[in-house]
């Protein structure tokens, strides 16, 4: 341009009229301004088949930035369609279905797996809401509840005879990434295995109830006494234990073979509550009484016996594992609207780290002190089944040598006041 422009004027100081020379010469700037513009529209236009307009100066730097841009932009392109390549190869290979939903429960996508598993169709159901299309009551609630930290297990609403397992996964704005897996022949293991337990123990039931009664009347004998109390006392001992351990791990497979959860019958939990206490303090262990803070109003819907049994374990622990100079304290009472069982010891308390562990089988804080206290090791595995068959929490807090709580917490279907009794009829 500077240089068109020194040549008209130069040629307009020698021939005159410099503005036509000049005019001309911003004339010629504007046709190939416009002539590379038309060259570089073409060449966009026409896709990346054709090279870039070989130009010279600026327009020729801007050719050379697009040309750039676009080979840069292709490469990327490409790496990106081969690895969606990759991702579609490996979900259609997954055993386990994967769907993506957005936050109003659309499907996006979803893999061979899960069309499979959950009986969905591509490209019908895509666009769909997956709770209109998997309408099982139990993935309905999990999916509302927005608590997916647990997966939900079911049966599959399509055959009676498959378990599916779901886990919701939360990602980026709202989405969600729902995994599902055929868990079939693990729940088939797991019934075996209880299976196995529970005639074990059965079994072991009538051998054991012959025994005892042969020591018991062996017991009886003076003069067998005389030369055997010692043997004759352990074995009587030992015959004992191995049958509360054989009744807890019965109740424990009945509980769990409980597929519905607890009935809804009114259960008085303050009189509960009295039979337990007698049946501790005759436990000969403990502290001589306890205290008591009951809502004498205050019933409980579920399963009585399952009740007792859950509420008894956690005072029995508490008087065995209590000096009998501590304090044993029960309380049952509404909070807010949920109704919580809670019993207190000064006990020898239980290190933090042991915690978390102690609803297992047979766990046990510490072996000398389970010997002494002659428990079975299933208790609180029982109280866990227990609470968790009425929709309760169990709740514990201790600290070694200074006593432990543990609380029940019932939510408020299960709570029922005595005074609504009348109401109700
Ligand atoms: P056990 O029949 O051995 O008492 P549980 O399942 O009832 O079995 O309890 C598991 C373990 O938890 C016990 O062995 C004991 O170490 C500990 N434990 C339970 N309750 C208490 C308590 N109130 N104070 C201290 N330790 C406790």
């Amino acid at each position: 341009m500077a240089l068109l422009l020194a040549v008209a004027m130069l040629t307009g100081g020698i021939f005159g009229h410099i503005g036509i020379w000049l005019f001309i010469a911003v004339s010629i700037y504007l046709v190939w301004n416009i002539v590379n513009l038309y060259r570089l529209e073409r060449w966009l236009g026409r896709g990346r088949r054709f090279n870039s307009p070989t130009t010279t100066g600026v327009w020729g730097e801007i050719c050379n930035h697009i040309y750039l841009l676009r080979r840069r932009e292709r490469t990327r392109k490409r790496h990106l369609v081969q690895l969606l390549r990759e991702i579609r190869n490996f979900t259609t290979a997954m055993p386990d279905g994967v769907i993506i939903m957005n936050h109003t429960g659309e499907i996006r996508w979803l893999n061979e797996a899960a069309g499979r598993l959950l009986h969905l169709r591509v490209p019908q159901d895509v666009g769909q809401r997956l709770p209109n299309l998997m309408r099982h009551p139990d993935f309905i609630r999990y999916l509302r509840d927005n608590h997916y930290d647990e997966p939900v297990s079911l049966v599959s609403p399509f055959s009676r005879t498959q378990h599916l397992t779901l886990r919701i996964v939360p990602y980026g704005l709202e989405q969600r990434l729902v995994l599902v897996r055929d868990t079939t022949r693990l729940r088939r293991l797991e019934e075996m295995r209880r299976e196995f337990v529970a005639n074990a123990s059965h079994e072991l039931r009538s051998p054991l109830t012959v025994m005892s009664g042969y020591l018991e009347a062996m017991h009886e004998d003076a003069q067998l006494m005389q030369d055997w109390r010692k043997p004759l006392e352990e074995m009587l001992h030992q015959a004992a234990r191995m049958t509360a351990i054989v009744s807890d791990l019965l109740e424990l497979s009945r509980l769990e073979n409980e597929q519905h959860e607890a009935p809804y019958s009114p259960v008085d939990v303050p009189a509960l509550i009295r039979r337990i206490c007698e049946e501790a303090l005759s436990l000969g262990c403990g502290p001589r009484d306890i205290l008591l803070e009951v809502d004498e109003m205050l019933f409980l819907l579920g399963a009585e016996r399952e009740i007792y049994s859950a509420f008894s374990n956690l005072l029995f622990n508490a008087m065995n594992y209590t000096p009998a100079s501590g304090k044993v304290t029960l309380s049952w009472k509404q909070e807010g609207e949920a109704a919580q069982f809670t019993v207190s010891d000064t006990g020898i308390g239980i290190p933090a780290e042991h915690i978390p562990r102690l609803t297992e089988r047979f766990y046990r804080v510490d072996k000398s002190r389970h010997r002494a206290s002659g428990g079975t090791g299933l208790g609180l595995a029982i109280v866990k089944h227990v609470l968790q068959h009425h929709g309760a929490s169990l709740a514990i807090s201790s600290e070694p040598g200074r006593g432990s709580v543990f609380s029940c917490r019932f939510t408020r279907e299960r709570v029922r006041r005595e005074a609504d009794k009348a109401g109700t009829g």
